[in-house]
């Protein structure tokens, strides 16, 4: 199905982490207990994760609200030290359809600000908080030169989006795909249930050489034995060929294979 999986792979996988630690409840001036469950990030749940991609040799991409980055700078260091990608996720978790054009227009310049001064590079990757658009966020996301976008739904592929001449990569996501909805917001299923769901998605992507892309939470899936199911997924994920590229390298890929 896709022509732009290396030689020796035989599907994509993208694995993607959203460090929203505490944001989101803060601007929704939520209580302490809800503020201690988004810090487990913050506290242990971060340094999980990157243990368990450390084990398995991987870089990956990190979606980090700008204020997150200022407020838990050492967070980022850590990530961007460890060899990951730090992509764009807001400035404190705002649901842009909620805002005006000229407060999407800000929340874009305080997010970009934030991540270029706190990790030294503009991000090249955006993910939009609770993946919600405002009919403004593509433009927004091409006026700011993103590379790419993961926040869409309406394909199973990476493709091209193309808009006055500017390209944007698209990295398309499936709120299925996100630990947030089964093990957080619902707890709907146990964790075993959700690896074995996962699993067959690895397999059918392995089947017809297609993409996948996990989104998780550290403050969600690095709690207690939740990690194993993080592990699992990549074990499992490299036994079937996986290719676990971090966002750029995939759009760069994307675009390379749309020349040909
Ligand atoms: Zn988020």
């Amino acid at each position: 199905m896709l022509d732009l999986i290396p030689e020796g792979y035989r599907f994509v996988l993208f694995l993607t982490f959203d460090l929203d630690v505490d944001s989101a409840e803060r601007l929704r001036g939520e209580e302490p207990i809800s503020l201690s469950r988004g810090r487990f990030t913050e506290r242990i749940g971060l340094k999980k994760v990157l243990e368990a991609l450390d084990i398995f040799g991987l870089k990956t991409t990190f979606f980090v609200p700008g204020w997150v980055a200022e407020k838990y700078p050492y967070l980022v260091s850590e990530i961007k030290r460890r060899g990951h990608e730090i992509a764009a996720h807001g400035y404190m978790h705002e649901r842009l359809d909620r805002l005006s054009y000229y407060e999407e227009l800000s929340v874009f310049k305080k997010m970009v600000a934030a991540l270029e001064r706190v990790v030294g590079e503009r991000p090249r990757g955006f993910r939009a908080p609770y993946w919600r658009f405002s009919f403004n966020t593509i433009d927004n996301i091409v006026n700011n030169n993103f590379l790419y976008d993961s926040s869409l739904m309406d394909d199973e592929r990476p493709y091209v989006i193309e808009i006055e001449n500017k390209k944007v990569v698209e990295l398309p996501v499936d709120w299925r795909l996100d630990d947030w909805v089964y093990l957080e917001s619902n707890r709907c299923i146990t964790p075993e249930d959700l690896l074995k769901m996962w699993l067959e998605e690895l397999k059918y992507a392995s089947e017809v050489s297609g993409y996948v892309a996990l989104t998780f939470h550290p403050q969600c899936i690095g709690r207690g034995a939740r990690i194993r199911v993080l592990e699992r997924i990549i074990e499992n994920a490299r036994r079937l060929g996986a290719w676990v590229p971090r966002g750029q390298e995939l759009a760069n890929k994307v675009l390379e294979s749309k020349k040909k």
